[in-house]
């Protein structure tokens, strides 16, 4: 029995298994790391794994607090969890302050602009839940600068206390590099930041951030990748479970001389005589056309019967050729299910095989598989 012979699955060429037990069991993990209260980072559709589903299953596990990018991205999580804090890491565009009263959400604050319009706001008589205030300690990229952050918590009855920040947060540049300079450069910095605010909680960790040696969890965590079976150690073990699947079926198999060019551009040749399986999922689906294997670079690879088989020639749209000469027989069949993620083939693998990272190939997963939730 292959997990396409349900009706349901029949129609469709690929197969996502999203397993949610294990996405509470690696937030539990992280949570008992830390020792104090863990968010969970759901942004980008909970990294592509489907924000309701998740945003629920986390819920009833106890988990009160989210991180998404967008207003629209802390809607729908707000229709799952209607008790929880949302916070926006994208913050306000103007003019944006209603529909987070309306939806009883927070935004990450990381200007003056933002800072001040929120204020206004407030002191209209909006009712509104506490805002985050979002420092930049080393990425240049959203944020007060640290020493516009020192001056704001000095100037105590200032914009800070008009806009009401029950949050005051930065993000590490390179966590999962645990030795890299830079980490112990923002712990201080932020460390900084932290004690200029006494009485509001804190956040720095998003997942590698777990990992660090001597690097204080504050009081809420912000794991991200991690949750959803990322390595948050790359190269090391990976101590997470592994959360999502990925199979398609074999369409077609053949044999191919030595000499034959193989996909488009004929960019791949056989050295000799091979055989080859072609799977129905393809860049459309969200695999990266990067993963082509042509007779210059190394690309992607699929599971099949348990052996890792390079794929040939460029990733298309809809099709990836596999060279299943040295798979089982069995299994290498017209039909027959692939694994392109799962085993051996871990996000961090898929990423390599791509020239990626994992994080791109879990928010790439395709709307055109079927979903299948373990957990739910
Ligand atoms: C995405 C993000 C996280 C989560 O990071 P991971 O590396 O996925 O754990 C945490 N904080 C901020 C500000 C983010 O943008």
């Amino acid at each position: 029995m292959t997990s396409f012979d349900t009706p349901e699955n029949a129609g469709h060429g690929a197969l996502l298994t999203i397993d949610l037990d294990a996405l509470v069991a690696n937030w539990r993990m992280l949570r008992q790391r830390a020792g104090t209260e863990a968010s969970a980072v759901v942004k980008a559709n909970a990294y592509g794994i489907g924000i309701e589903p998740a945003v629920t299953a986390l819920a009833k596990a106890g988990c009160k607090t989210f991180f998404v990018a967008h207003l629209s991205e802390a809607v729908r999580a707000r229709a799952v969890a209607p008790e929880a804090a949302i916070y926006v890491l994208n913050g306000l565009f103007p003019e944006s302050c209603a529909a987070f009263a309306e939806h009883e959400l927070s935004p990450v604050l990381g200007s003056h602009a933002e800072l001040l319009e929120w204020a206004g706001f407030r002191q209209s008589g909006a009712r509104v839940r506490p805002a985050a205030l979002h420092v930049d300690t080393a990425m240049n990229r959203l944020g007060l600068w640290p020493g516009e952050g020192l001056d704001l918590a000095r100037e105590k009855s200032g914009v800070i206390a008009a806009a009401g920040i029950g949050l005051v947060m930065s993000h590490f540049a390179a966590s999962e590099v645990a030795d890299d300079p830079a980490n112990a450069r923002q712990v201080a910095a932020f460390a900084e930041i932290a004690a200029a605010f006494p009485g509001v909680p804190a956040s720095l960790l998003n997942s590698s951030g777990h990992f660090l040696p001597g690097c204080p969890s504050y009081q809420l965590t912000r794991p991200g990748y991690a949750l959803y079976g990322g390595n948050p150690t790359p190269g090391k073990p990976n101590p997470m479970r592994p959360v999502v699947g990925l199979e398609a079926r074999v369409i077609q198999l053949r044999e191919v001389e030595a000499g034959t060019q193989v996909g488009y551009n004929g960019t791949w040749t056989a050295k000799s005589r091979r055989r080859l399986a072609t799977i129905c999922l393809g860049y459309a689906d969200g695999y990266p056309r990067n993963a082509s294997w042509t007779d210059r670079s190394p690309g992607g690879s699929a599971l099949v019967g348990g052996v890792r088989c390079p794929f040939v020639g460029t990733v298309s749209m809809d099709l990836i050729i596999v060279d299943v000469s040295d798979a089982p027989a069995d299994a290498a069949m017209r039909g027959a299910p692939v694994t392109l993620i799962g085993g051996e083939l871990d996000l961090e693998a898929v990423g390599a095989g791509a020239r990626t990272i994992g994080y791109e190939i879990l928010t790439s997963l395709g709307r055109r598989h079927v979903r299948r939730y373990l957990g739910l």
